[in-house]
């Protein structure tokens, strides 16, 4: 944390304006953070029912404040009113840092960031809160990589205070300072990482995933083991549940950068629950059906 904080120090761009692109889980989670941090955001979808939904989680979260006595309800007005929604790209223009938070789909997020690259003005800080692809395969469409860098945070991010800060080939210093800077604005702790498919976290997590989706085909009952973790291994939630807490659309579209990254060890199982779900559209918590249905 400490080499974190000298990166921010050597950092000259003041990230004033930000802007999220994508409003799903993880971008209204972003929104709703640098919102109440105190750095106003612009938070822009393809669809007015991801902003909808955006905002509706953004408002919950802020009136839970309210009703425990943590925050006055003109701090929740002034907090809600620092996150702009909007459907126009150009609307980004005055954001001197912008935070990539589409679906985890290589081709799709190399289009958004080239896109992106191409309309905002000089110095602004790109950035792509990817889970597992790497940075440098984003970064090859980009005509200045420099600028570009991961910024990966964790679900729920109002909760979670690791912020991955990912590293490419040809990251400036200048670009890293910036994101530390601004990931310690949001009260978060960065580390700064090298790429390689899924970093830090998610090398050691997908195959705690795999290991448990192993379990699952050969006939363990899903529940038992999220039970078994929980009550008496002491984690927080099992691993059935956090992947529907992680969406299981986007925790398959990972298992698959993972395995074609380290093809020996990742490899893709035949019958794994979650390419099922997903292929089912069972995506977990996000449309209430998952490993469990939610209500
Ligand atoms: P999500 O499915 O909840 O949301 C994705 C959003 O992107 C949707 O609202 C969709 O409308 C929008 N979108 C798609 N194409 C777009 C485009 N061209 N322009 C603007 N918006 C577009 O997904 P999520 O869980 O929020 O994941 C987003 C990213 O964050 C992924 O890269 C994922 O790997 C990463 N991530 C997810 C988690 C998690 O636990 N869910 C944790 C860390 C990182």
């Amino acid at each position: 944390k400490n080499k974190a904080r000298k990166q921010a120090k050597a950092s000259t761009t003041q990230i004033k304006q930000a802007a999220v692109v994508g409003a799903g889980i993880m971008g209204g989670g972003i929104a709703y953070q640098s919102a109440y941090k105190g750095t106003p955001i612009i938070m822009k979808d393809i669809a007015q029912s991801a902003l909808d939904l955006g905002m509706g989680e953004a408002s919950k979260l802020l009136g839970k404040q309210v009703e425990r006595g943590r925050m006055k309800l003109d701090k929740m007005v002034k907090t809600l009113s620092a996150i702009k929604p909007t459907l126009n790209d150009n609307d980004m223009q005055s954001a001197n840092i912008i935070v990539e938070a589409v679906v985890e789909n290589p081709k799709v997020k190399q289009a958004v960031l080239a896109k992106l690259e191409q309309d905002m003005p000089e110095g602004t800080v790109l950035t792509s809160n990817t889970s597992t692809i790497q940075i440098d395969e984003l970064a090859s469409t980009l005509t200045k990589p420099e600028n570009f860098c991961g910024m990966h945070f964790f679900n729920p991010v109002h909760r979670m205070p690791l912020v991955e800060i990912i590293r490419g080939k040809k990251t400036s210093d200048e670009t890293i300072g910036a994101v530390v800077d601004y990931a310690l604005k949001l009260g978060k702790s960065p580390i700064v990482v090298n790429d390689c498919p899924g970093f830090f976290v998610n090398r050691v997590l997908f195959p705690y995933f795999a290991g448990f989706n192993q379990l699952v085909v050969e006939g363990a009952n899903f529940a038992k083991v999220d039970k078994v973790m929980e009550n008496v291994f002491g984690w927080p939630m099992g691993p059935g549940y956090l992947l529907d807490v992680v969406g299981l659309d986007t925790a398959n579209h990972c298992t698959g950068v993972m395995a074609a990254g380290f093809p020996t060890r990742m490899a893709i199982q035949e019958k794994d629950p979650v390419a099922l779900f997903a292929k089912n559209n069972r995506f977990g918590q996000k449309n209430a059906s998952g490993f469990y249905k939610y209500v």
